[in-house]
């Protein structure tokens, strides 16, 4: 079939649709208004304007849109046909001219005129008329658009439904044809202005403008497009598109949506165009008699030789492309005579398509390809595949096998900058992989990649990668505490381990969490979500080191080697050594380091990476449900007390009196279970779980307008108003703090407000401060008493001192004099709680100042400078 298509004359190839989006620029072109004498109608004339002068040897029509409302007016004795917008365009913003008539688009659909070149020989047989194209607007030029199917796709697709003269003016390389006189054998790039001094001279130039717009470009060499009918090999899709339909059906697509885009895809595309003009590429077996029509297409490199009249024995030896599989020629089946393969190539999608019968030897060794056949998986980014390899690879195994060609298909969202941003070498924000490898580190990299989600663009850059690094560095000094500490004590995981049923309950807790790793590891891996699976790393390296090692730092620090600290080293030296097999796959060199010294080094019998493991698989006898339950609450808890002291800006090491918790029932009787460990690690002296959370809490909520006011349109103000008398009457929805979707009445209709369409606000009760989350509320009392800010104060006093310790390298055992003077408040606090200090500081008596101090510094506590001594003793 024959389709209109940009074209490069430079380079001489159609470029597709989307290499042509890759090439738009901006630039002036000459740009002209020129009339259309109209027949019948003496001295009355059509005002069309083109941007593309060169177009206008092909006119065959002058398109109008029916609705809309042009004039006649008159000008020089004459009468111009146009829209009323146009008229400032033309002839100024002042020019009032005299209208004469008023009339629709479609009164003017039928007329006759007689074109701008209609001398050519090429034009002799054309009728110009006007057609009706609803494209057609007031917004540019005159409201009249120039028509030539030869020179433009929208104008040939029109000629089809008017069954307009199709004249195409350019060869392959840009230069006009025969049949057009004096412009045959010049360059499209030429002729501009001898086309614009013919109007001219044929009285027929109205205005000529340089006009500025964004013109598609050859990507490859920015030559301008231009625009020719070419005659290309199709595949009629009528029936083969229910066939692929069925077969896509039959794939995994990730994400769901995937399915639906390529669906609509093939519910919609036309004809698949197959062929290509270049001289490189998959030579189409087709063969077209030139005498008959008749056309052949070969199967196989055999049915060729048994066709073959001529030239098999130059082709023999080759691989079936040009020049060598083009001096093959073959009888036509009809007349006999000698038939030449077509000069056309295969488009590259057709190679692409192929590619799982065309590598995997399905002509040769069906039993092989069978082994291999269907993919397992492949994966893109999707913003273009559904109409390319998706679809390619889809469509040749419809046809060949009718079976889906891959079983699961991830498509990926794009990467861009961390503003979002397309990155450009051009506009500098473009990351080299090199580069990116080297300053980010590769683990870190792919940590990026594997905790996206493939649906939403990844914004990748330096900063990006340090948040990430973070977590790594998590991971790594977990396992530098392990190393250090074990080595001292000569801990052997093979010979030391201490059986699960002696650990103690944190022990058995981090197995449990450690079990429950592996089981959302694996059904992450296996649903292709690993982005889920990162965000379960992030968890668990949070609660491996932020609350076993540090709950348990003791443990491994006290010198006596008993169960208690052997448990301990078993627990974390699995928990260790677990999560690095989980998570190989993605972050596969810092797991190896921590692998080969970790098991390697102690156990000979260990596979020698941690790549050759088995994947860990998990056991339901160590997953306590309860035990879990538990100590998440309570870590909810500390987190979302530490929260409320940030947000009160209460550091932690002031002591506060009073927590409060409320939640359902499994949380609080947690809480009260592990009281004194909560206390401990909030630094707070008392805890209440028997308070109403409206005795703590003060939730207030407002209409989310950003969201709510697109969506509901006029109705936001009565539901605001609803909404507001909810809340006068006191009532806050239990779906809002349970931060599901709320229903309301408004106006007799039924409103559904989703959670984040409702801002909830929640400010503790004086003296409280608090935090909640989906099922818990927790608020902390921030009344300072005077013995509260002194402990503070005290506690301040005994890092610094700690911290002056650890400068003179005192042993920690070392036993220290301590000389301190500060302000009143300093000197008050430490009478208070003097035995308190020196219990902390091993410290055996308290001055104000030491005679002979081994170390001494002045420190900075609450705006007061204090002085601090210390000497061993
Ligand atoms: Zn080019
Ligand atoms: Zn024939």
């Amino acid at each position: 079939g024959e389709d209109c298509m940009p074209w490069c004359p430079r380079c001489g190839t159609g470029i597709s649709q989307h290499e042509m989006t890759e090439g738009y620029r901006e630039i002036d072109d000459k740009s002209v208004y020129l009339l259309f004498p109209l027949e019948d109608r003496d001295n009355e004339y059509l005002v069309v304007w083109t941007t593309t002068p060169w177009t206008l040897s092909s006119n065959v029509a002058a398109a109008v849109a029916d609705d809309l409302d042009y004039v006649a007016i008159r000008h020089d004795e004459c009468t111009y046909y146009l829209v009323p917008e146009a008229i400032p365009r033309i002839f100024g913003r002042k020019a009032s001219p005299e209208v004469v008539r008023r009339l629709k688009g479609a009164e003017m659909a039928g007329w006759t005129y007689r074109g701008p070149f209609d001398e050519l020989p090429a034009l002799s047989d054309v009728k110009h008329r006007v057609i009706h194209w609803e494209e057609v607007s007031t917004d540019e030029g005159s409201g009249i658009v120039h028509i030539a199917p030869g020179c433009g796709k929208e104008d040939f697709d029109l000629a089809h439904v008017y069954d307009l003269a199709v004249i195409a003016p350019l060869d392959e390389n840009g230069v006009y044809l025969e049949g057009f006189d004096w412009l045959s054998g010049q360059h499209v790039e030429d002729v501009a202005e001898p086309i614009i001094a013919s109007l001219k001279e044929k009285g027929i130039l109205l205005k000529q403008e340089l006009y500025r717009h964004r013109y598609p470009h050859c990507w490859r060499c920015k030559t301008k497009l231009v625009f020719r009918v070419v005659t290309e090999w199709y595949i009629t899709m009528d029936e083969l598109r229910y066939q692929i339909m069925e077969v896509a059906r039959q794939i995994h697509w990730m994400p769901a949506f995937g399915l639906d885009r390529e669906l609509d895809w093939l519910n919609n595309m036309d004809d698949w165009m197959i062929s290509k003009k270049r001289y490189w590429g998959l030579a189409l077996p087709i063969y077209e008699c030139d005498k008959c029509n008749t056309v052949t297409v070969i199967g196989s490199r055999e049915e060729l030789c048994e066709k073959a009249v001529e030239g098999w024995n130059r082709f023999e030896g080759h691989s079936p492309h040009r020049p060598w599989v083009d001096e093959v020629k073959i009888a036509c089946s009809q007349c006999g005579k000698p038939v030449s393969r077509i000069k056309d190539v295969g488009n590259p999608w057709l190679d692409a398509g192929i590619v799982p019968f065309s590598t995997m030897h399905y002509h040769d060794d069906r039993d092989y390809w069978e082994k291999w056949f269907p993919a397992d998986f492949i994966t893109e980014s999707f913003p273009g595949q559904f109409r390319n390899w998706f679809y390619c690879l889809l469509a040749m195994s419809t046809v060949l096998e009718n079976r889906p060609p891959f079983m699961k298909v991830l498509g990926h969202a794009l990467v861009k900058d961390e503003k979002g941003k397309d990155m450009h070498k051009s506009e500098g924000n473009a990351i080299w992989f090199d580069e990116a490898a080297e300053k980010m580190g590769v683990d870190v990299m792919r940590w990026v990649y594997a905790a996206q989600n493939p649906e939403q663009n990844l914004l990748f850059g330096y900063h990006h990668a340090d948040e990430v690094r973070k977590k790594l560095l998590t991971l790594w000094n977990s396992y530098s505490f392990f190393v250090t500490y074990a080595s001292l004590d000569h801990f052997n995981p093979v010979k030391g381990a201490v059986p699960y049923e002696q650990r103690t309950e944190i022990d058995r807790w981090l197995v449990a969490r450690t079990q429950q790793l592996i089981d959302t590891a694996i059904a992450a891996y296996e649903n292709y979500r690993t982005d889920r699976l990162m965000r379960a790393a992030e968890r668990y390296l949070e609660d491996l080191s932020n609350w076993y090692i540090r709950r348990n730092r003791r443990r491994f620090w006290k010198s006596e080697n008993d169960t208690d600290k052997l448990a301990a080293y078993t627990t974390l030296h699995e928990a260790l050594v677990t999560f690095i097999k989980v998570f190989a796959p993605i972050i596969p060199l810092i797991t190896e380091v921590i692998y080969r010294n970790l098991v390697c080094t102690l156990d000979p019998e260990a596979p020698e990476s941690v790549h050759l493991c088995d994947f860990p698989t998990s056991r339901a006898e160590l997953v306590d449900e309860d035990l879990l339950t538990e100590i998440d609450s309570v870590i909810s808890v500390v987190a979302l007390g530490r929260s409320a002291r940030n947000k009160a800006n209460i550091k932690i090491r002031q002591p506060l009196s009073e927590v409060v918790v409320s939640g359902d029932t499994r949380v609080l009787a947690a809480v009260e279970k592990n009281r004194n460990q909560l206390l401990e690690e909030l630094n707070i002296k008392s805890l209440r779980t028997d308070v109403p959370t409206d005795s703590f809490i003060r939730r207030s909520i407002q209409p989310n307008l950003p969201l709510l006011g697109p969506r509901l349109g006029k109705m936001v103000g009565a539901v605001i108003k609803a909404l507001e008398e909810k809340l006068a009457a006191g009532h806050i929805p239990e779906e809002v703090i349970g931060r599901s979707a709320v229903t309301i009445e408004v106006e007799g209709e039924t409103v559904t407000l989703e959670p984040e369409e409702i801002l909830v606000n929640e400010e503790g009760v004086p003296p409280f401060v608090a935090a909640t989350s989906r099922d818990l509320a927790v608020g902390i009392n921030t009344e300072l008493t005077d013995e509260l800010i002194q402990e503070g104060t005290v506690r301040d006093l005994i890092r610094q001192v700690q911290n002056m310790r650890k400068e003179a390298d005192f042993k920690v055992e070392d036993r220290i004099l301590v000389g301190i003077s500060g302000d009143g408040h300093v000197e008050k606090s430490l009478e208070h709680f003097k035995d308190y200090f020196l219990a902390e500081v091993l410290g055996t008596g308290l001055l104000t100042k030491l005679d002979h101090p081994e170390h001494e510094k002045v420190v900075n506590l609450s705006g007061s400078d204090v002085s601090i001594h210390i000497a061993r003793v």
